[in-house]
């Protein structure tokens, strides 16, 4: 049995310790991920080529669900720098390009 009624302990701030909110991936981007900008930029693109383009170039047939910037310049909205890939294909680019899971890529090593 409890001696005492359960006290109100409020959730501690959400900290970021290796992606500060002024260096963070959305903070780089020109259009953040949840704008109705992206969102409709976002969709043009998958409706003008709505398969993978890494696995096409292999022969495989898969649904791109993403939209990549094929150089790796979020602030570069040009549709010639958009392409759409599938999730499996643009995390494993995301990954190559980026220090993975959003962190800064490593230099030196
Ligand atoms: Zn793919």
């Amino acid at each position: 049995m409890p001696r005492s009624a359960p006290k109100h302990r409020p959730a501690a701030p959400t900290t970021r310790r290796h992606c500060p909110p002024e260096k963070s991936r959305q903070a780089r981007r020109a259009l953040a991920t949840n704008s109705a900008a992206w969102r409709k930029l976002r969709a043009v693109v998958l409706a003008a080529e709505p398969l993978c383009r890494w696995c096409r170039s292999k022969g495989v047939i898969r649904a791109a669900s993403c939209v990549d910037h094929v150089n790796g310049d979020a602030t570069n909205n040009d549709l010639t720098n958009l392409q759409p890939l599938c999730s499996p294909c643009h995390s494993r680019k995301t990954a190559k390009e980026d220090g993975g899971f959003g962190n800064q890529k490593r230099t030196g090593q």
